[in-house]
């Protein structure tokens, strides 16, 4: 028997920081919803603080600043 591969489907978000308003993206985990919405913490690219972020799936990576995004002046 193959081993199963362990897939992880993830969709991209946009999430914006609560301190400075920059946009950035997380990879939150699709289709499990075994994470019951809550807010989880997310460190901003930008200015380095916390901010929260509630998403039904657990965030699995990020954030990211995607080429499309770009910083506030
Ligand atoms: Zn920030």
């Amino acid at each position: 028997m193959a081993q199963p591969q362990l897939k992880q489907d993830y969709v991209v978000m946009t999430v914006s920081c609560g301190h400075c308003q920059q946009k950035q993206a997380v990879h939150v985990l699709s289709g499990t919803r075994s994470w019951s919405s809550a807010y989880q913490s997310v460190v901003c690219l930008r200015c380095g603080q916390h901010f929260e972020v509630m998403f039904p799936d657990l965030i699995i990576g990020g954030p990211f600043l995607p080429p499309g995004i770009s910083s506030p002046r």
